[in-house]
């Protein structure tokens, strides 16, 4: 049995542009948020609040935040690394809804992403969702490498789980698992996901997987059979860590959508509408995405 309805964040307009070589001109961000808000996405991840000097292609997060024009109705995300972030983001408390805070799994990759050990990170990050929620934002925090680490191989579950844990006891409302480098299978997910709705049955979980591999559809099904009904994806396939070089690609929203809606599973999302913006963002960016639905089309049955 699968879920009727499932909950999708688009994070294109972080995950995605925050890892292109280029700097994406705010204006051109601008229009590609508001389109994306008029696609029925109930979320959208549109920007972060990381030091610019860290991601440049991010510096305008201020900007982002006054100029876009989005529908009531859609809720508004940034991503939060630290309490100084959320200091600056607190200046447009008024322009958007939730918060998304993170940290690795791993020791190792966290010391990569961000210079602090995974101990120190809780620390912050109690902080952050403490002063988020105090604020009326919602809060939620993703665990990235929850599947897998390229340091450091195997990541035990039991770890990833009693970091959600913490999380969840600091108030965090939605916890998301990332697949960070694509290491995740099927198998693995499915009972990932079953052992964590045990251990945090009041908890939105969240699965946040990448296509590095060419394995996160299937990622994205074994979570659902395991009653995740939260998911996140980018348009276009964008998006990766940053760390190590290389790791890209989100699973593409549209790919994602068009397989949810052929099981019968809703969205909200008008699949033609977001096809639309992801063409928009291809143009935008001028080369080919991997993006597989704006190639061959919605499946069309009547024309078989
Ligand atoms: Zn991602």
């Amino acid at each position: 049995m699968l879920p009727a309805r499932v909950s999708i964040r688009e994070v294109g307009p972080r995950d995605g542009f925050q890892n292109e070589p280029e700097v994406i001109p705010t204006a051109e961000k601008v229009r590609l948020i508001e389109l994306l808000a008029r696609t029925g996405v109930p979320r959208l991840e549109v920007t972060s609040f990381v030091r610019p000097d860290v991601i440049p292609q991010l510096a305008d997060a201020e900007e982002v935040l006054a100029r876009i024009d989005v529908p009531d109705g859609v809720a508004l995300t940034v991503l939060i690394p630290n309490e100084r972030g959320l200091d600056r983001a607190l200046v447009h408390r008024d322009r958007f809804h939730e918060v998304n805070c993170f940290l690795s799994a791993s020791e190792t990759h966290n010391r990569h992403n961000v210079g602090r050990t995974v101990e120190e990170s809780l620390r912050g990050l109690d902080r952050v969702i403490v002063r988020a929620r105090g604020e009326g934002l919602r809060a939620e925090a993703v665990i990235s490498v929850a599947f897998g680490c390229p340091y450091e191989g195997p990541v035990p579950r039991e770890r990833v789980l009693a970091l959600a844990t913490a999380l969840a006891a600091f108030g965090a409302e939605e916890i998301g698992f990332g697949d960070t480098t694509g290491m995740a299978n099927p198998v693995q997910v499915g009972e990932f996901f079953a052992a964590a709705r045990a251990v945090l049955p009041e908890i939105e979980l969240t699965a946040h997987f990448h296509n590095t591999r060419g394995q996160g559809l299937a990622n994205a099904l074994a979570a659902l059979q395991a009653g995740c009904t939260s998911f996140e994806s980018s348009f276009g396939e964008l998006g990766g860590c940053p760390v190590p070089p290389g790791a890209t690609g989100n699973i593409a929203t549209e790919d994602l959508v068009g397989m949810l809606h052929e099981m019968g599973v809703q969205t909200g999302v008008d699949l033609p509408a977001l096809l639309e913006a992801t063409a928009e963002v291809q143009r935008t960016l001028g080369r080919r995405l991997g993006s597989h639905t704006l190639v061959a089309g919605p499946v069309d049955w009547h024309r078989g």
